[in-house]
């Protein structure tokens, strides 16, 4: 059976020729998506869970609709574990403020990985901050790897949150989360998974993975920018304090306290992101259409003829691994002697879109002695086409530079 082209489904695509490879900083959306917002926005735009009129309580089945949809996507137990956020760096800043502040205290230990995304050590080092908890390191190899023997030494008794990157944004590497949670638990620490890079290319189930938190982004997925989800365990969520406090999220205020509303209403103060939450809803069934097997498939294809192709050009450096199959679709590089913002610039002429920079993830950057990379990341409606006309214009780098090749 054919296989259908996904590609049409993208309106950004029609009649253009960007090639748009900064798919890890965010994925494009089909028409699905499109239309879904466009139809809540038209047919159910009310305030969810607080009017008694049926356009509000159509709102409101809808917003809940969403949370089933995502609690099934993760395997949840329970929708009652998904809380709505506008984003993964929310929702490692609610675990941050609601779980870290209340359960930690001098000596105790928060274990994260060198190549994490600023908004999985930002939070945890204000928290080290507030409460005299230490920060620990779990160092990488070459290729983003972290040992088993680095993660038994460096995860202890101490250790009381293990926060770790399912998918790294600047390696592509997928690290070993069971493994390592199995350990974490072991040691009587929770599992806090940032699953930002994960969830838009592969199967994910919380349970096992053994995330006792996982948090990820909807704009990553396909869809809309400005909502975001975090798991949680609900044992543990049972016992956590409010994040933000005010409308919506109280069973009953006096002058000078407050009781919560039940979960995972606790956790989301204020008006909800009802439409961005039925445009996730409608990303992960049209993601569920086509396919994680497709995606890794499409992904390892264009992968690999990239990485051949930039191999072929010895002035290029690719960090991490040499499989093209443990990039997830992301391929760090620099050009030799060319700054990265200037290759980015210069593939901009030919309408290539990619990204340089640090990346959020500047201890990363200084581990692999670099002040910036290239990176060009793709998703499964990217096209062989579009690799080789990125390798053309990547070819001309060095030479727009002065260079004699
Ligand atoms: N973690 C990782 C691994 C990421 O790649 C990103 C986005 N680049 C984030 C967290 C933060 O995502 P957001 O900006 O959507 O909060």
């Amino acid at each position: 059976m054919a296989v259908r082209d996904f590609r049409k489904d993208f309106p950004i695509f029609e009649g253009s020729d960007y090639i748009y490879f900064d798919n890890a900083a965010t994925s494009q959306r089909p028409r699905q998506v499109i239309e879904a917002i466009d139809d809540f926005y038209k047919k159910s735009n009310a305030n969810p869970l607080r009017g008694l009129y049926d356009l509000s309580v159509d709102a409101t089945n809808r917003y809940e609709g969403a949370r089933d949809i995502v609690a099934r996507f993760l395997n949840a137990d329970k929708s009652c574990e998904i809380i709505f956020t506008r984003n993964t760096t929310e929702s490692m800043n609610l675990i941050a403020y609601s779980y870290g502040l209340s359960n930690l205290k001098e000596g105790d230990e928060i274990v994260i990985s060198v190549m994490e995304h600023h908004s999985n050590i930002l939070p945890w080092q204000m928290v080290c901050k507030k409460t005299g908890a230490k920060l620990v390191y779990l160092e990488i190899d070459d290729e983003g790897v972290i040992s088993k023997e680095e993660y038994e030494k460096k995860i202890t008794k101490n250790t009381k949150i293990v926060s770790i990157g399912h998918v790294s944004n600047v390696m592509g590497v997928t690290n070993p989360i069971k493994e390592i949670s199995d350990y974490a638990h072991k040691m009587g620490a929770v599992m806090v998974v940032d699953g930002a890079q994960s969830a838009p290319h592969m199967k994910v189930d919380v349970k096992k993975l053994g995330a006792d938190f996982f948090a990820f982004s909807g704009h990553k997925l396909m869809a809309p920018m400005g909502i975001g989800v975090l798991y949680v365990k609900k044992d543990i969520l049972d016992n956590m304090d409010p994040f933000l406090t005010g409308g919506e999220m109280i069973e009953y205020v006096t002058r000078y306290d407050a009781t919560w509303a039940e979960l995972p209403h606790k956790f989301e103060a204020g008006t909800v992101n009802a439409a961005g939450a039925v445009g996730l809803g409608r990303a992960i069934e049209y993601l569920e259409e086509v396919g994680f097997d497709y995606i890794a498939d499409r992904e390892h294809i264009l992968t690999k003829r990239m990485m051949d192709a930039m191999n072929d050009l010895k002035y290029i450096k690719i960090y991490g691994s040499k499989d093209p199959g443990k990039h997830c679709g992301i391929v760090t590089f620099v050009v030799d002697g060319v700054h990265p913002h200037d290759t980015a610039s210069i593939l901009n002429e030919d309408h290539v879109c990619i990204r340089a920079g640090h990346h959020c993830a500047q201890p990363l950057m200084q581990f692999l002695n670099v002040g910036s990379t290239a990176r060009a990341s793709l998703y499964f409606y990217n096209t062989e086409e579009e690799v080789d006309r990125f390798i053309d214009a990547l070819s001309g780098v060095r030479k727009v530079m002065g260079y004699g090749d």
